[in-house]
């Protein structure tokens, strides 16, 4: 019986569930209060949930008796404050709920289900040692444990009698006793592949290795290569995959074995996956060339007062050694650094060049990691021993940095940092500059082809523009020259999809050794399968759109719902003419064609279909670096980041698509293709050649890439924008309605459109059709909001939720989709 009654103490917990808001919770008598950023255990209607106190108080909750939360998991905090503050910010300003956040921000192995299955961890020796220390219950669950296959939280809490059992679980996870089966699957996923290196001993002592050479020359010459190979590759020392020292010797596993038997060479298993602990050299930081340094100083400047740069570097302008110098400042001041980067960017070839500078200090971490490396980096980041880099996409903005010293957003123009679905559709560009803004952190955003909205911001003053102008090599920007398309085709010196110009070009590439890349942003064999009297395409049954067609697989396929028709039809659908045939030019006819027209040149193909597998990117990348191919067919894959040296041509196979996509951004988008894609082009010793293929050789956009004028861009789509009310004059937000009964997505999207022009008058437009009416079935209508810049969201936020929250209770159209878009790109 309390005498002197203490306050109760209440609990705002964030849920990993489609809730608008926190929900307060009680703490028990006599239970410890968890700080913020804890894991507790609570009850919600008859489910058992894991969340995040979000905040301790004892304001009495008004209308509702709180339920009491019924375990704590952790001793210390998993989320930061500022985090909590971070994604509460990004669930008013997405309007998306906050469980939406919390749910895309914990990694999978720090969300703890009910229904996860825990087991012993069999890597682990059970022994008097690793007991040691173990409380009772958590002696009883061990045992429990090995008496089984796995049990989930509510066996164990049966099986031992205790009602809440995650704390003492997460203990046990925690000292590596126990695992979830989840992780444990994973974990042996895994794949091991085995590497190379020679014996330390036999590297250090001199001259060993030129005796063995001189030994194995003359009567066994593929001993040699295979030798001389390693010392090529493994120019630090480190261990070199066994299969591609094969590959580059020419040699078979047996003359590789012969080293081993020798002990020369010693074999090491090692997971993939994983990024492999560094063990080569830590290198000297690169030295910055004049206009570098010039660059580096104007950055430093800005970011000492704490205002954001945006780098404007053309491409091999070398922005990545500026950001590697602005990362070292940090780490040497003990402090976090954050690197975002587009996801198709994320290749071995751009951890392995930070790895040379920070060794070991380099994490990694986006969605094709699995969780439990996911949750090992989440923990290791929240501990920040010594200062560390993290390299991720844009799932990595939800870390817990304690002392961030710097975030760089390369490539910030990239859609890709835009999540698209599920909600949050946040941009993690835009996340990182509310972080640098909120919490005074040094912030660069780095590109050949800024977005408007970027530059926009540095005219008015909110950010810092720096330039680069010129490449690191000396090489002049490439030289960009058009294929009339039209001209080609009365001149009837078109053969398939490439012009005479075109092909030239690529003839004299080829002789002087020079590789090429080829640009089309459509995979398969053609987009469209098309009667040849009355132009009748098929379509998918469930989009609005023509099937594409895949030779390889004989069949007509749709990209957006994955249905599919095969084989092609022989006839057609609306005429019954037999004159149907494949219309258009895909990757995969680009590969064919090419075997016709240079039947001695090897080709390789990168898009969608030839990367399928997990590391078939990464293989194409680096077989095409070592000159196995000449030819590199693709899509946006080959398109963005790559650094080849021997590239001398880049081909446009077709800039027309782009250029008349129904988009405000369209230009803008054509521009950054256009330009980053012939970056590729004669990067390190001579000047390179764009060929761009289009039937408009003087539309304005072409004229801008080829004389590289990006400010004339901007300053031209900005007159635009301001006047038909585009970003970045107005905020956009986009309410899209899907439903499978046509009928009712129009009723409903006018309910809506009407509702809103009430409140927001003529700021708002539509229901308009998209572009693609349906797709799986579903009928869209969007409409879209526009807001002005100044007006701060608070003042139409809350409206216009509660428009929308009472829209899709409403009844009739209960079983609408309703998709809430901010800043939609
Ligand atoms: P960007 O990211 O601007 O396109 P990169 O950073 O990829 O350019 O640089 C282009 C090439 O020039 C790379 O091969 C890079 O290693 C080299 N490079 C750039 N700056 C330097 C430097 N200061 N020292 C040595 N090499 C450099
Ligand atoms: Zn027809
Ligand atoms: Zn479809």
């Amino acid at each position: 019986m309390n005498v002197i009654k203490s306050p109760q103490i209440y609990l705002d917990v964030a849920l990993p569930a489609a809730l608008p808001k926190v929900l307060t919770y009680r703490v028990g008598a006599g239970q410890e209060v968890p700080a913020v950023g804890v894991r507790v255990v609570v009850p919600l209607g008859n489910r058992r949930l894991t969340g995040v106190v979000w905040a301790v108080h004892d304001e009495v909750p008004q209308g509702y008796v709180p339920k009491e939360i019924e375990a704590v998991v952790d001793d210390r905090p998993v989320v930061t404050v500022a985090q909590t503050q971070c994604w509460t910010w990004m669930s008013e300003y997405y309007l998306c709920s906050l469980g939406d956040v919390v749910s895309a921000a914990l990694p999978a192995g720090l969300k703890l289900a009910s229904k996860t299955r825990i087991m012993v961890n069999p890597d682990v020796e059970m022994s008097r040692e690793n007991e040691e220390g173990l409380s009772d219950a958590a002696l009883n669950l061990l045992d429990a444990l090995r008496l089984r296959e796995g049990m989930d939280l509510k066996e164990i809490a049966d099986v031992i009698g205790v009602a809440h059992p995650q704390r003492i679980v997460r203990f046990l996870v925690d000292r590596g006793l126990a695992i979830s089966e989840e992780e444990l699957k994973e974990k042996y996923k895994a794949k091991k592949k085995t590497f190379i290196r020679i014996d330390s001993e036999v590297m250090e002592e001199v001259g060993v290795i030129g005796a063995e050479l001189d030994r194995v020359e003359n009567k066994a010459p593929a001993q040699a290569r295979a030798l001389l190979a390693y010392l090529e590759m493994a120019s630090n020392g480190e261990a070199v995959l066994k299969t591609e020292l094969q590959k580059k010797a020419g040699v078979t596993s047996s003359v590789v074995m012969k080293w081993v038997e020798k002990n020369v060479f010693v074999l090491e298993e090692r997971a993939v996956d994983r990024v492999g602990a560094y063990e080569g050299k830590v290198e000297e930081l690169p030295v910055l060339s004049q206009p570098q340094t010039k660059a580096y100083t104007s950055i430093r400047k800005s970011l000492v007062d704490r205002k954001p740069v945006l780098l404007h570097g053309v491409t091999g302008s070398g922005k990545t050694e500026l950001y590697v110098h602005l990362i070292n400042e940090a780490l040497d001041a003990g402090e976090q650094a954050l690197f975002l980067v587009p996801e198709i960017a994320l290749t071995t070839q751009l951890i392995v060049r930070l790895q040379k500078f920070f060794g070991n200090k380099v994490k990694v971490y986006h969605s094709r990691f699995n969780s439990s490396e996911r949750t090992e980096t989440w923990l290791k980041v929240l501990d920040n021993k010594k200062g560390s880099l993290v390299v991720g996409a844009r799932s990595a903005i939800f870390l817990p940095f304690k002392k961030l010293g710097i975030i760089i957003v390369d490539e910030e123009h990239e859609a890709s940092y835009k999540q698209q679905d599920p909600a949050p559709r946040y941009n993690a560009r835009d996340v990182a500059l509310w972080m640098a803004h909120r919490w005074k952190v040094p912030c660069v955003l780095g590109s050949a082809t800024p977005s408007v909205e970027t530059v926009w911001s540095t005219e008015e003053g909110r950010m810092t523009k720096v330039d680069l102008t010129q490449r690191y090599s000396g090489v002049m920007m490439p030289e960009i020259i058009v294929a009339d398309l039209k001209k080609e085709q009365k001149q009837r010196s078109m053969r398939g999809g490439f012009s005479k110009l075109l092909r030239d070009n690529m003839l004299e590439a080829f002789e002087n050794g020079k590789q090429v890349i080829l640009f089309q942003n459509r995979r398969g064999y053609s987009p469209s399968w098309q009667c040849d009297l009355c132009g009748d395409a098929v379509m998918c049954e469930r989009c609005e759109i023509p099937l594409t067609f895949h030779k390889k697989l004989h069949g007509l396929h749709c990209h957006h719902c994955g249905y599919h028709v095969a084989p092609p039809p022989k006839k057609c659908g609306a005429c019954g003419s037999t004159s149907i045939k494949p219309k258009g030019l895909g990757t995969e006819r680009i590969e064919e064609e090419l075997a016709d027209l240079f039947p001695s040149v090897k080709v390789a193909r990168m898009d969608l279909d030839t990367t399928r597998s997990r590391h078939a990117h990464a293989k194409l990348l680096e077989a095409f670096s070592n000159h196995e191919y000449d030819v590199l067919v693709g899509t946006q894959m080959v398109s963005k980041g790559l650094d080849f040296a021997n590239v001398g041509l880049v081909g446009v196979m077709s800039a027309d698509k782009m250029l008349t996509f129904p988009d405000f951004r369209s230009f803008e988008r054509a521009y950054q293709m256009l330009t980053q894609v012939s970056g590729r082009a004669g990067r390190a010793s001579e000047r390179g050649t764009v060929v761009i293929q289009t039937y408009s050789p003087d539309h304005w956009v072409i004229q801008r890439v080829i004389i590289g004028d990006h400010g004339k861009l901007v300053e031209h789509e900005l007159i635009e924008r301001k006047n038909f009310g585009y970003p970045p004059y107005v905020r956009l937000i986009r309410i899209s309605l899907r439903h499978i009964d046509e009928k009712r997505v129009k009723a409903g999207a006018e309910v809506l459109a009407t509702r809103l022009r009430q409140r927001f008058g003529d700021r708002v437009a539509g229901p308009d059709t998209p572009s693609m009416s349906r797709v799986n079935d579903l009928f869209r209508l969007d409409i879209l909001l526009k807001f002005e810049r100044e007006l701060k969201m608070s003042s139409y936020r809350e409206v216009l939720t509660v428009d929308i929250e009472e829209f899709t209770l409403d009844i009739r159209f209960k079983r609408l989709r309703v998709k809430v878009d901010v800043d939609p790109v």
